[in-house]
């Protein structure tokens, strides 16, 4: 809970009821107002009501300023100013007003809005101590109060109390439920973001998988068309593939697999979407830049891999080749594609370990 905005809303209910007291009493001073015609209230008692007031305003004065200057103990504070108040506040309407014994639950009350079972326990049984004081000490003596009365209130201040923790009890069970329910909610979640991630990648390579590669085509193409976004499509195929897997095992071929993947999905930049295709074929997206950056990109790929080295695989290098293509408007995706496969069967068939771009751009290594 946010409790600097409740230590506000408790000063301001003992501000409210300061002012209440206060009114009152300066109605009844003015007025010369009889409240209680037939309370006999001895002299001395009066003389206490002008320093308690003033004392009450001080403690207020206080508890504001501290509020405001220090953060440590502002509960504490705003329940000792309750406390003071309350007492202050019960030594000036006693007198006059029967049941004022209720004032002494006001720092009670407030442990209760803090949800704090130590500060009630503590509050509780100062205010059983302290009336059992006032009572034998003072009431009993000047006011004449019956001995029931005593025990009323007593009685009510436990069973206050009582219901009081009852109340936090409660509370806290209610918000444990609720951490727990949290708690159950944040999992599935987790879950559901692991579970889409897991349908959305290939387990083998890390890479997008064929299905998401295809999803994310479809958007891109239709903003493509929309916004005019350049986009080119790059599709590779590991060269002599076979061979690996028959030299090796397919074990190995499977680690050549994964190392290939992380070069492209290292290399690429932000922009760029890289997928394993299908087997031994990887499908790069390339937008937001012009062909011929997406040339040098597709080039240092194909550089990148053939110059990596595989201990386990003969210590041979394993190349690609790369077929590049242009998105043009209108296109559509199925002649973006018949274009891009014609340009690696062409970097295929010129030799391999190439990039061949659809139209007239083409690098072969040097
Ligand atoms: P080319 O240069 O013409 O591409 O020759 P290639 O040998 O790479 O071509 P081919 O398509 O004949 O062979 C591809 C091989 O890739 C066949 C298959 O055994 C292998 N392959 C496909 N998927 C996997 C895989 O997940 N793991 C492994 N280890 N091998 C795979
Ligand atoms: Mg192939
Ligand atoms: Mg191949």
């Amino acid at each position: 809970m946010n409790t600097e905005v409740w230590h506000r809303k408790i000063l301001n209910l003992y501000w409210t009821l300061i002012a209440i007291t206060l009114v009152g009493q300066m109605v009844y001073a003015i007025g010369g107002l009889k409240l209680a015609p037939d309370t006999t209230v001895p002299e001395q008692i009066g003389y206490f009501i002008l320093p308690c007031s003033l004392f009450m305003l001080l403690i207020m004065i206080v508890a504001e300023v501290w509020l405001r200057a220090e953060f440590r103990f502002q509960k504490q504070i705003v329940i000792g100013c309750g406390l003071l108040v309350s007492y202050l506040l019960y030594f000036i309407v006693e007198p006059y007003i029967d049941g004022a014994q209720m004032a002494l639950m006001i720092p009670v009350m407030a442990s209760l809005v803090y949800f704090d079972l130590r500060m009630l326990f503590a509050l509780g049984g100062l205010n059983l101590l302290m009336y059992a004081g006032i009572y034998f000490g003072l009431e009993r003596r000047l006011l004449e109060k019956p001995l029931l009365e005593f025990l009323m209130v007593e009685s009510i201040f436990i069973v206050f109390v009582v219901m009081a923790r009852g109340v936090i009890v409660r509370a806290y069970e209610t918000s444990q439920y609720l951490e727990q329910v949290t708690k159950s909610e944040q999992g599935l979640l987790v879950e559901r973001a692991l579970s889409d991630k897991l349908l959305k990648i290939d387990a083998l390579t890390g890479l997008y998988n064929h299905k998401t590669f295809h999803e994310y085509l479809d958007s891109l193409l239709e903003q493509s068309e929309k916004n005019g976004l350049q986009l080119q499509l790059a599709l590779f195929d590991i060269d002599n593939f076979k061979q690996v897997n028959d030299t090796y095992g397919h074990w190995i071929g499977d680690i050549v697999l994964k190392e290939v993947a992380a070069k492209i999905g290292g290399t690429i930049s932000l922009n760029d979407f890289a997928a394993r295709y299908g087997g031994e074929e990887f499908a790069v997206i390339f937008t937001d830049k012009s062909l011929e950056d997406a040339l040098v990109l597709a080039e240092a790929l194909r550089s990148g891999i053939s110059e990596m080295e595989h201990p386990y695989a003969g210590g041979k290098p394993i190349t690609v080749s790369i077929g590049l293509c242009p998105y043009r408007a209108g296109d559509g995706k199925e002649l973006l594609f018949r274009r891009t496969d014609e340009a690696l069967y062409q970097a295929k068939r010129s030799g391999k370990n190439r990039v061949i771009t659809a139209g007239e751009h083409r690098l072969v290594p040097v």
